[in-house]
């Protein structure tokens, strides 16, 4: 079974036909100059994190700045256009760690270009909402049938633009 991970919680909440792609392994990402850019972004944003902070690796996910002593996740991203889906990710690196023994942990969203930050928490009811996402993720992975496109602003800054729109 495929792991559900945060790329997908994040793209289900973006676009479905991103996300079907991104599943079926149609990846772009390292065309697009704007991924590059959020990828430089987490790297360099806080030059001291790696010391401080490790990657964690558990149930499928991929955690890149764990503060284990505190317990928090942190997630960088370059601007809070898109903060539901920002949100989504991290509520469910949340709930995959208490799934795995790892309670009470929290998430703080940082963006650093804002000079932003905004506390993430996993509440008891967002559990069978996390539960619904993934279900219908494995729903629309296992799909043979690509997701119309969806025609918005940010689409500029996809990296399938060129693949959905081009011609
Ligand atoms: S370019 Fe737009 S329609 Fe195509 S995958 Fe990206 S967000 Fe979706």
């Amino acid at each position: 079974m495929t792991n559900i991970t945060g790329t997908h919680i994040h793209y289900f909440h973006v676009c479905l036909r991103k996300l079907w792609l991104f599943a079926k392994g149609i990846q772009m990402e390292h065309t697009s100059e704007v991924v590059q850019a959020g990828k430089l972004l987490g790297d360099t944003a806080y030059h001291r994190r790696p010391d401080k902070y490790t990657e964690l690796a558990i149930g499928g996910i991929k955690v890149d700045f764990f503060d284990a002593k505190n317990k928090v996740v942190h997630e960088v991203k370059k601007t809070n256009k898109m903060s539901d889906a920002h949100i989504a990710q991290v509520k469910y690196y949340l709930y995959v760690l208490a799934q795995h023994g790892l309670d009470n942990a929290k998430g703080l969203l940082e963006y650093p270009l804002l000079k932003e930050k905004q506390e993430v928490m996993l509440e008891k009811e967002d559990i069978p909402v996390i539960e619904k996402w993934v279900a219908a993720i494995r729903l629309l992975i296992d799909s043979n049938t690509c997701p119309d496109k969806i025609a918005q602003s940010f689409c500029q800054k996809c990296a399938y633009y060129e693949f959905c729109w081009a011609g």
